[in-house]
C-alpha cells in the first residue's frame, strides 16, 4: 500500500503545475493515503494509464506488479464518481457542495405586483413593498418586479461573485436600467455572475431589478404541461443570496460528468470506456474539496485524458447555440416578447464570454418584437451579428405550420422573413429552419429555392410514430422537381445539453454512416429556458477532440452546410411530402382559426388584386403598402405551428381570433376604397359593382341587396379579373343556355335537384342516395351506399390531445342516424334550388345543413351549420364514391399530390388522416367525384370512400377548443375526365372566393372590364400585387403557377399598359435574362411565359411595369 502511494506521487509529479509553489505531489500523497486508508485501496487503481505510463517508466516489471492488486469493480466505482458530483447526496464533504462558498443575504428587497406587462421604465416607478426569500406571488400571467439591494462583502475581494436567485415563473435581471440576463429554474439559469473577480476599488452596492413573470417555462398547465393554464397558480421566491463562486470547481465538476458520460456511454465492451472511468475515480481520490491545491492534479488528470486525440475518420458534431421560442403556445404571444429577451439577453452574455460561441437565431417576428420592446438589447444583437457570433437563420417571419398555409402565404413568409433578415441584419438566410413542425409540404423545395435557399433543417420526423425515416441527410425534390438539401440533427433534438449521452446519440443514430461525416448539434434551452448555459459550452469544448467520441466544433449553420455541400453525391433523395405520422389532429382541431386562416387568405388576396388593378387605372390611388404588410404579417404570425394548427392554449386562440376579425375589418375598407378608385370617373347606373378575384370569366348565381335590405339572386357573368356593372331589372340577362334549377320532393320525403348538369337526390334524413352526370347518365354514389353520411368517432390519443387523432379511433366509427321527416325544400329553383334538413348529432349536438344547386354549376353545396358540445369526439362526412382508385389526389400548395386510398404498406396506413387544401379527388379512367371545402384542411380517401374531417373537441391544451356554433361548406363535384380537364381546380377557387358585390361611391361603370386572362386553362395567376420597395409607382408582381402537373406554352393577356414583363424570384428579384416576349393587340398587351412558369406545379412571378 505504501508503494502505492509512492508509485502514485511519482506520477502526480510530472503532471502537476505547482503554479503556487504548494507541495503538491506531497498533498496528494497525503490525500492518495487518506482516502486509501478510508475506503479500502480506492486510491491505488492500477489502470490509471497515467500510472501506468509512470510505473513503466520507473521500475519496468517490477513496478507492474508493484501496482497490483486494484480492485475491478465497475459499479462502485462509477457510483463513487456519481456521488461526488451529485446534488443530492453528501454535498457536505463532495465537490459538489463546495460549489459555492461564502454567502450572504441581499441588504434589501421589495416586490411590485401588476397584472400588466411594464416596461422597465413603469415598473420602476412604481410602489415596491418590503419582501423577503419565501415570498409569494401569483396568479397566472401576473408579473412581479423585484427590487434587490445588495452590498458585497469587502473579504471577498478577488472572489467571483453571483447573485443566487431561484423563484418559480421565469425572472429577467435588469441592471442600470438594461436587461442583462434570463433566470429560470427550469434553464438552469439560478445565478447571475455579478463581477467575475470583485476588484480593490469596485462598488459594492448595487441595486437590481428582477422582473419575474407568473408562468413556468412551458407555461402554467394544472396537473400536466398541456392541461389548461390554472388560473389561480400561485409562485414563490425561495432564493435571493450573494455566495461566492468556484470557477475551478465547476471545471473538474464539468470534467468529472464528462467522464461519467463517457464510461457509461461507451459501456463495458470499451477500453477508452474504463479509462474515463479510473481517470475519474482517480480524480476523486486527488481532489480534497476544501483544499483547492488539490484541484490542479486533478485537472491535469482530466485535461490528459481529454487530450488524447481521436482519429481523422471521426465524424464531426457543429454545436450551435440555440433556443426554440414558440411564438405562442402554452403561453400568450405577449410573454413571448418577454421570452425572447430573456434568452437572447442570456445568450448575449455568452457570446460576449466565449469568442467562439454562435447562436443561431429564427423567426423574424421575433426579432421585431425584440427591435421594439428592448431596443438596446436589440443592437447588441445586431452587433454581434456582425461579428457572425449571432446567426440568424430560417428566412421566415415566424416558423409556420408546414401543412396548412396556402402556397401564397408560404411565399409571403419568406418573403416578409428574407426582406426583414436584409434590412436589420444585411444578409438574407440561406437555410430554411423548421425544426419543430408538424409535417412538411411538398411545396417547399420550389418555394425555397424561389426565396433564395438551398438548405433546410428540422428533426420532427423523429416523432413519426409508424415508420422511421431512412434518413438524416438526403436531397429532398418537391413538385417541380426543385431539390434542397436537408439535415435533420441525428441526436433528434433542437435542444441538446452537451452531455455525452446526446453526443453519443447523434453520431451512433446518424442513418447516413459513411455518406455524411457531419451532424448539427442544437444545444440550449428553449421556449423559457433562455437558451444555452456557459456549462453547455464547457462541456462541448472538452470534447472538441477526443478519442472514442466524435469531433465536436463550435460551428455555424453556414459551415455544417457546406460540410455537408461538399459530400452531397453520396446522399440519396427524398421525392414528395415529408409526412408527420403524428399530430394529424392539427388539421382539423379549433376550427374557427381555420375558417380564419382560409377566409382571410382569400381577403388578402383579393385586395391586393383590387388595389394593384386601381393603382394601374388610377394616378390617385395610393397602394395601401403599410396596412397590407400589417395585415399580412398578422395572417403570417398566426400560421405559427401551434396557432393555425390549434394546438395551443384558449388565451392564443383569442387572440388569433381578434387577428383575423382586424384582418376582415380593416380589409373589407381596403377592398372598398379599391373597388371605388377602380371604378372612378367611369359613369354608369347603380352604385354597385360585381367583381371577379380570379383569372378566368365566371357566371355565377350572386345574392344581391336589394333596396330595403332584402337580397336578390342573380345570374352574372363576369369577366377573369374584372369586373361588371350589377344587373338591374332593365339589364340583358346573360345568355342562359343553362336549364334552370329543378327541385321536387316525392311522397316518400325525399328531393330531387337538377340543373341539367347534375341531379341530386336525397332521402328524408338528408343523405345523398344520388349523384348524376346528367349528360351520360353516370352515377357517382356508391351501389347501396349512402352519401352526405355524418359520422362520429371516439377520439382519445394516447396523450397530445389537440395534436393527434390514432388510427383506432377509426375503429370507433358510428354513422349519425337523422330522422325521416326532417328533408324540406328551401328555395324553389329557378336560378338556385335547395333543400334542407335538420339533424340531432347526439344529446348534445346538432346540425342543420342546405343542400344547394345553382343554375349552371357543376357542383352541388352543403352549407351547414353545427352547434357542437362534445369531449373526445370527431366528426366527419363521408361520401362512397363509385370510383376504384388506388390513389386519391389532394391539393396542396400551388399543386397537388397523390396518396394512397389503401394500406399496403406502414407508410401507407400512417396516413390514415391527411390533409388537404380547397379539394380532393377520387377519380378512375374518365371518371371521377371530387369533394371541394371552404375551410377545412383534414381529409381522408380509405377504399372509395371521401371523408371530410369537420369537427374535433379535445380538451388540452385549451379545454373550449371548438365549442360552439359551426358554419362551414362543402361540396360535391361529379366529372368526366381527368379533374384536370374537368376544371375542378376552378370550381375549388369558385367555391372559395365568391363573386364579389362591392359597393362604389359613384355610379358604377356601365361595362364589363378584364384586367388580365391567361391562354391556358391549366397556369393560374394566383396573386397580383404591388411589387415590394418599389421605386417606380406602379410595378406589380404576378404570380402564377401549372396547376395541372403538366408543360404549357402560356399567353398573359393583360389590358393594363404594359412597358415592360421580367421573370423575378419569389423575393422579386429579377432574373437577368428574364425578358419576356411580348406583343401588342389592339386591345392590351400578350407576354408569353417561360417554362419555368409554365411547368409542374411550379409557382413563379413576373414583374409588370405599367
Ligand atoms: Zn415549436
Amino acid at each position: 500500500m505504501k508503494q502505492d502511494s509512492l508509485e502514485i506521487t511519482t506520477c502526480f509529479q510530472q503532471l502537476a503545475q505547482p503554479e503556487d509553489g504548494l507541495p503538491k505531489a506531497a498533498s496528494v500523497a497525503r490525500k492518495a493515503a487518506r482516502v486509501g486508508g478510508g475506503r479500502a485501496d480506492a486510491g491505488t487503481f492500477g489502470s490509471c494509464p497515467l500510472q501506468h505510463a509512470a510505473v513503466k517508466q520507473n521500475s519496468g516489471s517490477l513496478a507492474m506488479a508493484a501496482a497490483a492488486p486494484s480492485l475491478k469493480h465497475w459499479r462502485t466505482a462509477l457510483e463513487r464518481v456519481e456521488k461526488f458530483v451529485s446534488p443530492l447526496y453528501f454535498t457536505d464533504c463532495n465537490l459538489r457542495g463546495s460549489l459555492f462558498g461564502d454567502r450572504c443575504p441581499v441588504a434589501a428587497l421589495a416586490s411590485f405586483l401588476t397584472p400588466e406587462r411594464l416596461s422597465y421604465e413603469d415598473a420602476v416607478q412604481q410602489d415596491f413593498s418590503p419582501a423577503q426569500v419565501g415570498h409569494r406571488f401569483g396568479p397566472t400571467w401576473w408579473t412581479c418586479w423585484f427590487r434587490v439591494e445588495l452590498i458585497i462583502p469587502e473579504s471577498w475581494v478577488g472572489q467571483e461573485v453571483h447573485l443566487c436567485w431561484e423563484s418559480d415563473g421565469e425572472g429577467l435581471v435588469w441592471r442600470d436600467g438594461e436587461p442583462v440576463q434570463g433566470l429560470t429554474t427550469e434553464g438552469e439559469k439560478n445565478s447571475y455572475v455579478l463581477t467575475s473577480r470583485l476588484g480593490e476599488g469596485d462598488p459594492r452596492s448595487l441595486t437590481l431589478y428582477v422582473e419575474v413573470a407568473c408562468n413556468g417555462l412551458l407555461g402554467a398547465g394544472k396537473g400536466s404541461m398541456i392541461s389548461p393554464p390554472d388560473p389561480e397558480k400561485m409562485f414563490q421566491l425561495s432564493q435571493a443570496e450573494l455566495a461566492v463562486f468556484h470557477r475551478d470547481i465547476h471545471k473538474l465538476l464539468v470534467d468529472l460528468e464528462l467522464l461519467l458520460g463517457i464510461a457509461k456511454g461507451l459501456g463495458k465492451d470499451s477500453q477508452r470506456s474504463f479509462q474515463a472511468l479510473y481517470t475519474a475515480n482517480q480524480m476523486v481520490n486527488v481532489c480534497d474539496p476544501t483544499r483547492p491545491e488539490t484541484f490542479p492534479v486533478a485537472q491535469a488528470l482530466a485535461s490528459r485524458f481529454f487530450g488524447q486525440r481521436g482519429g481523422d475518420s471521426q465524424h464531426t458534431l457543429h454545436a450551435m447555440g440555440h433556443c426554440h421560442i414558440d411564438t405562442a403556445w402554452l403561453w400568450p404571444f405577449k410573454e413571448t416578447v418577454r421570452k425572447c429577451a430573456r434568452s437572447w439577453v442570456t445568450a448575449l452574455k455568452l457570446m460576449e464570454q466565449n469568442a467562439d460561441f454562435i447562436f443561431v437565431c429564427s423567426q423574424a417576428q421575433q426579432l421585431e418584437w425584440v427591435k421594439s420592446h428592448y431596443p438596446s438589447l436589440y443592437a447588441q444583437l445586431q452587433a454581434f451579428a456582425c461579428q457572425g457570433q449571432f446567426v440568424p437563420v430560417g428566412g421566415t417571419w415566424v416558423e409556420m405550420d408546414g401543412n396548412l398555409p396556402s402556397g401564397e402565404a408560404m411565399v409571403r413568409q419568406f418573403l416578409q422573413g428574407q426582406s426583414f433578415f436584409l434590412r436589420e441584419f444585411g444578409k438574407l438566410c440561406s437555410e430554411f429552419w423548421l425544426p419543430d413542425t408538424f409535417g412538411y409540404s411538398a411545396q417547399l423545395p420550389q418555394i425555397m429555392r424561389g426565396c433564395g435557399i438551398t438548405r433546410f433543417l428540422t428533426q420532427k420526423l423523429s416523432w413519426n410514430l409508424v415508420n422511421s425515416f431512412p434518413h438524416h441527410n438526403f436531397l429532398w425534390e418537391g413538385l417541380d422537381g426543385s431539390r434542397v438539401l436537408v439535415h435533420f440533427p441525428p441526436g433528434d433534438s433542437y435542444g441538446m445539453q452537451g452531455t455525452v449521452e446526446e453526443v453519443l446519440k447523434t453520431v451512433n443514430n446518424n442513418k447516413d454512416k459513411g455518406r455524411a461525416n457531419h451532424s448539427a448539434f442544437l444545444f440550449g434551452f428553449g421556449d423559457g429556458g433562455g437558451g444555452p448555459t456557459q456549462t453547455m459550452l464547457d462541456r462541448l469544448r472538452r470534447l472538441n477532440n477526443t478519442d472514442g467520441l466524435p469531433r465536436v466544433q463550435l460551428s455555424s449553420p453556414d459551415q455544417l452546410f457546406k460540410a455537408l455541400e461538399s459530400d452531397q453525391g453520396q446522399l440519396c433523395t427524398w421525392v414528395g411530402e415529408l409526412f408527420l405520422e403524428l399530430h394529424n389532429g392539427t388539421y382539423t382541431t379549433h376550427a374557427q382559426i381555420k375558417k380564419g386562416n382560409r377566409e382571410c387568405e382569400r381577403i388578402l388576396h383579393d385586395i391586393e388584386l383590387l388595389s394593384s388593378l386601381a393603382l394601374a387605372r388610377s394616378a390617385h390611388f395610393l397602394y395601401p403598402v403599410t396596412q397590407l404588410q400589417h395585415l399580412w404579417r398578422l395572417l403570417l404570425l398566426n400560421q405559427f405551428h401551434d396557432v393555425v394548427t390549434g394546438s395551443c392554449i384558449q388565451l392564443v386562440a383569442e387572440d388569433a381570433m381578434k387577428h383575423y376579425e382586424d384582418i376582415r375589418s380593416h380589409g373589407n375598407t381596403l377592398l372598398s376604397a379599391a373597388a371605388g378608385a377602380l371604378c372612378a370617373g367611369e359613369p354608369g347606373p347603380e352604385g354597385l359593382l360585381v367583381v371577379n378575384t380570379l383569372p378566368w370569366k365566371r357566371t355565377e348565381v350572386l345574392s344581391l341587396p336589394k333596396p330595403g335590405g332584402a337580397q336578390s339572386l342573380a345570374l352574372v357573368t363576369v369577366p377573369s379579373m374584372g369586373y361588371a356593372p350589377a344587373p338591374t331589372p332593365s339589364s340583358p340577362q346573360p345568355l342562359q343556355p343553362q336549364q334552370p334549377v329543378f327541385v321536387m320532393q316525392e311522397t316518400d320525403g325525399s328531393v330531387t335537384l337538377d340543373n341539367g348538369i347534375i341531379r341530386v337526390r336525397l332521402d328524408p334524413t338528408g343523405h345523398l342516395t344520388s349523384l348524376v352526370l346528367v349528360a351520360s347518365g353516370r352515377e357517382a354514389i356508391a351501389e347501396g351506399a349512402l352519401g352526405n353520411q355524418f359520422v362520429l368517432f371516439d377520439d382519445v390519443p394516447l396523450y397530445w390531445d389537440a395534436w393527434d387523432v390514432m388510427d383506432y379511433h377509426l375503429e370507433t366509427r358510428k354513422p349519425v342516424v337523422g330522422q325521416a321527416g326532417t328533408l324540406s325544400i328551401g328555395t324553389e329553383g329557378g336560378l338556385r334550388g335547395s333543400a334542407w334538413f335538420l339533424l340531432q348529432i347526439s344529446p348534445n349536438s346538432r346540425l342543420s345543413q342546405e343542400v344547394v344547386l345553382d343554375i349552371g354549376c357543376p357542383y352541388v353545396r352543403f352549407h351547414t351549420e353545427v352547434h357542437w358540445h362534445e369531449a373526445h369526439k370527431f366528426l366527419k362526412v363521408e361520401f362512397p364514391a363509385r370510383v376504384r382508385s388506388t390513389q386519391a389526389t389532394y391539393e396542396i400548395q400551388f399543386g397537388h399530390l397523390q396518396r394512397p386510398t389503401h394500406s399496403n404498406t406502414s407508410w401507407d396506413w400512417a396516413r390514415f388522416e391527411v390533409w388537404t387544401h380547397r379539394w380532393m379527388d377520387l377519380s378512375e379512367h374518365g371518371f371521377g367525384l371530387a369533394l371541394l371545402n371552404n375551410c377545412k384542411y383534414g381529409a381522408s380517401a380509405r377504399g372509395n370512400i371521401l371523408s371530410l374531417s369537420l369537427l374535433r373537441a379535445p380538451k388540452a391544451p385549451d379545454a373550449t377548443a371548438d365549442m360552439g356554433c359551426h358554419e362551414f361548406t362543402y361540396a360535391l363535384m361529379p366529372h368526366e375526365g381527368s379533374f384536370q380537364d374537368a376544371g375542378v381546380i376552378p370550381a375549388a377557387y369558385s367555391l372559395n372566393f365568391p363573386l364579389l358585390a362591392l359597393p362604389v361611391p359613384g355610379p358604377a361603370p356601365a361595362t364589363a372590364w378584364s384586367a388580365f386572362s391567361l391562354s391556358s386553362p391549366a397556369v393560374v395567376l394566383e396573386t397580383v400585387k404591388q411589387a415590394e420597395a418599389t421605386t417606380q409607382n406602379c410595378t406589380l408582381v404576378l404570380r402564377l403557377y401549372e396547376a395541372y402537373g403538366s408543360h404549357v406554352d402560356c399567353w398573359v393577356y393583360t389590358s393594363l399598359p404594359v412597358q415592360e414583363a421580367v421573370l423575378c424570384d419569389l423575393l422579386e428579384r429579377r432574373d437577368p435574362a428574364g425578358q419576356l416576349s411580348s406583343r401588342f393587340t389592339p386591345e392590351g398587351h400578350l407576354f408569353s411565359l417561360p417554362s419555368e412558369v409554365s411547368s409542374a406545379c411550379a409557382p413563379a412571378s413576373i414583374k409588370l411595369s405599367t
